[in-house]
């Protein structure tokens, strides 16, 4: 695999055979697939076409890891624009090397009056931010890394366009409430790329990319609803503060929790497969397993990203010759249920 680093792309051209892409310095390259995984400015989907419907933002914050001449009280606060927070950084950094103490920078968040432009923060608008919530920028200087993020909540019509797909934050855009959009990403990677490698070879039909579409738009859908309805509950105001209440009731019921566990570390992700086999879309337990090669647990054997056939029955039972180089058959045991 080749790797080329620092390269921008600044146009590409959907032809019969793939994709050629232009990189910035006048270089160009062909391919037969393209995934564009270049966030939510997305120059990939922008270019095919692919709309993003959604919502523009309604809030946004700063993120910023500042030096302080004050000390700000450290924890979580909420206000009338919304949630900052002050959390210290514990190292420093000392001629380009880091020391770790309890006198590092301080790691600022905090939400902006008014939705801010598309554009670079500056120490200047951290400070007006501040002022705005605190009444003291806390006489921050030296900032280490500033940036923006809103709830701008989006979503491509479609992950593919022939040769063109999109992954990760180009495929879809949200609030981080929840930490969900790198993991949700990560499987839309671990979903296509199987199927990917499967196309190119020839092993599968094209047609085996359409299911990663049916699979994965489902479930960036839902992220962008419950990150929607995260933002909600956030609003300052007595209407919301009672429904916050009523959630946070509900959410103290095991059953209501689980849900929202399962939904939001993503373990309650399941694709539709159609009726058959009572466990068919359901997550494999990580069952504990007796092999020739000793206890091992399921999930030791997926660690290889390939399809695992476990058999529970007699040995020679199943004859997997034509698909051995690219499935792990195990034979085991397993005394759980
Ligand atoms: C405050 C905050 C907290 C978050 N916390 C979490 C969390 O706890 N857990 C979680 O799962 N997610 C979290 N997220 C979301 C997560 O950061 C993103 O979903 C994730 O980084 C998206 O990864 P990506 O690779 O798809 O896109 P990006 O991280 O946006 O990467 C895109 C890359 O493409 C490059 N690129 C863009 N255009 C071009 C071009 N034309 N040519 C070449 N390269 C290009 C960019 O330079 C960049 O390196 C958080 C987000 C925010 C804002």
């Amino acid at each position: 695999m080749t790797f080329y680093r620092g390269c921008e792309v600044i146009g590409l051209a959907r032809t019969e055979a793939g994709v050629d892409v232009t990189l910035s310095g006048g270089r160009s390259l062909c391919s037969d697939f393209l995934v564009g995984c270049d966030g939510g400015h997305s120059l990939v989907r922008k270019s095919v076409g692919i709309e993003f419907p959604g919502w523009d933002p309604t809030t946004s914050s700063l993120l910023a890891e500042v030096e302080m001449t004050e000390q700000p009280e450290l924890g979580i606060h909420r206000n009338a624009f919304g949630i900052h927070s002050f959390g210290k950084v514990m190292y420093e950094m000392r001629n380009g090397e880091i020391f770790y103490g309890d006198g590092g920078p301080v790691r600022v968040m905090v939400t902006e009056q008014h939705v801010g432009p598309n554009s670079q923060p500056t120490l200047r608008d951290l400070s007006e931010a501040l002022i705005a919530v605190c009444g003291t920028d806390y006489g921050i200087h030296s900032p280490i890394w500033i940036s923006r993020f809103t709830n701008t909540t989006r979503q491509a019509a479609s992950y593919r366009k022939g040769r063109v797909l999109l992954a990760g934050d180009a495929a879809h855009v949200h609030a981080p409430d929840g930490g969900q959009g790198l993991q949700i990403g990560l499987q839309d990677a671990a979903n296509l790329g199987w199927k990917l490698v499967q196309v190119v070879k020839g092993t599968s039909p094209e047609s085996l990319l359409d299911t990663y579409n049916t699979e994965r738009h489902p479930v960036a859908a839902h992220v962008l609803r419950n990150t929607m309805a995260s933002v909600a509950l956030r609003r300052e105001n007595e209407r919301t503060k009672a429904l916050r209440e009523s959630m946070s009731e509900l959410l103290g019921m095991e059953e209501p929790r689980r849900r929202f566990t399962a939904m939001i570390s993503g373990l309650d992700i399941h694709y539709e497969l159609g009726k058959g086999h009572p466990m068919l879309e359901c997550r494999m337990p990580d069952l504990d397993l007796s092999t020739r090669n000793g206890p091992l647990r399921v999930l030791d054997l997926m660690h290889d990203a390939r399809p695992v056939l476990l058999n529970f029955g007699d040995p020679g039972g199943f004859d997997i010759s034509p698909w051995g180089h690219r499935l792990l058959l195990v034979y085991a045991k397993c005394d759980g249920p």
